[in-house]
């Protein structure tokens, strides 16, 4: 089988070749059908994420080894199954949830395998995607979807469970504006599922104008430039008097300032977004006004279940996907690289 892995952080994605693996215990051998790329990819590749001050957070310490296959955002046609894999028919397609955890400490025993500690993510932390093949080590972690678009249900793995879990976070949801910052593919994803779930009307924000126009052309109530002198100071107008909720996708100092500066007395700042950098708050209005700042990282399988039964029920988002061979990967994630992706590039064998 063909594999990209990451061998080298900082250097492109090399193509290697291995006999394809035979499943074991309760492994299931996908033959991948579509594997979407992800910023995060991006950060893998570096190998480090920034942490403001000069500071970095290498994912070498984190427990990723290398060479790895990068893809986590995956979906395939189950082609072999382990003795212990029940309930998976060879032929089912199938959405593989990648964040898997050890299974044995106490959140992955609480069903919140994404806050795991020893975390065996495919795609980070054992092989992904990127790949003819792919394996899942058991059937609890997949998905089944029928005939619905592989290149469609790929980006639900990652983009799609991260904004579905930051929703879920979001308690005004359904009663007042959502501010959303960030509008490339997660952007995209979140504004598409805040529709789903009823949301009130969000408010999306991002420095390029490119991006903004699609968030309005996905019903955006609102657009705002984030590179604006003034980008808090509009959203607290619109909002009169500030956000409740402001989802920020990117994550950065700039854009924590942003998100921060905009709420309101008893508003809650998710950040979701890994761009990098650090932030300044003075402490007593926290508490004073009753802030929150809440991280949210992806989502647990049993959210995922729930994003999918969304999906049944109300149909695919619609968030642009371009599909591209898998040898485009190095391509493909220069591409994102340098913010020419609109929506997701999912790639397939
Ligand atoms: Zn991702
Ligand atoms: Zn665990």
């Amino acid at each position: 089988m063909r594999m990209f892995q990451l061998c080298v952080c900082g250097e492109p994605l090399q193509a290697n070749e291995q006999p394809t693996p035979q499943p074991t215990g309760s492994e299931v051998l996908l033959k991948t059908l579509a594997a979407g790329v992800c910023h995060s990819d991006l950060h893998l590749a570096d190998g480090w994420f920034d942490l403001g001050g000069g500071k970095r957070l290498s994912l070498a310490d984190r427990g990723m080894k290398l060479p790895v296959t990068l893809g986590h955002e995956n979906v395939g046609e189950v082609v072999a199954v382990g003795p212990h894999a029940k309930g998976v028919p060879i032929g089912a397609r199938m959405l593989a949830h990648p964040w898997i955890g050890c299974g044995a400490c106490g959140p992955c025993r609480r069903d919140e395998e994404n806050l795991c500690r020893a975390m065996k993510s495919l795609g980070v932390f054992a092989n992904g995607g990127y790949a003819d093949y792919i394996m899942v080590p058991h059937p609890r972690y997949l998905f089944e979807i029928g005939d619905l678009p592989a290149e469609r249900v790929a980006p639900l793995a990652c983009s799609g469970v991260t904004t579905f879990g930051a929703l879920k976070k979001v308690p005004t949801l359904k009663t007042e504006p959502t501010v959303i910052i960030g509008a490339g593919g997660l952007g995209l994803m979140c504004l598409a599922l805040h529709q789903k779930m009823g949301g009130h009307s969000a408010i999306v924000v991002d420095v390029d104008p490119a991006k903004r126009k699609a968030a309005k052309e996905a019903d955006a109530a609102h657009v705002i430039d984030g590179g604006a002198p003034d980008t808090a100071a509009q959203i607290i107008d619109l909002t009169q008097g500030g956000a409740w909720a402001v989802i920020d996708l990117v994550g950065s100092s700039q854009s924590a300032r942003v998100g921060y500066d905009s709420l309101i007395k008893g508003g809650k700042y998710i950040i979701v977004g890994l761009f990098g950098g650090d932030m300044t708050v003075s402490l007593p209005p926290i508490p004073m006004r009753a802030l929150t700042i809440q991280g949210s990282y992806v989502g647990s399988p049993s959210e995922m279940g729930e994003l999918l039964d969304l999906v049944r029920r109300t149909g695919l988002p619609p968030v642009p996907v371009a599909t591209r061979p898998l040898d485009d990967v190095n391509a493909v994630m220069d591409e994102l690289r340098a913010g020419k992706v609109i929506g997701r590039v999912v790639l397939q064998p």
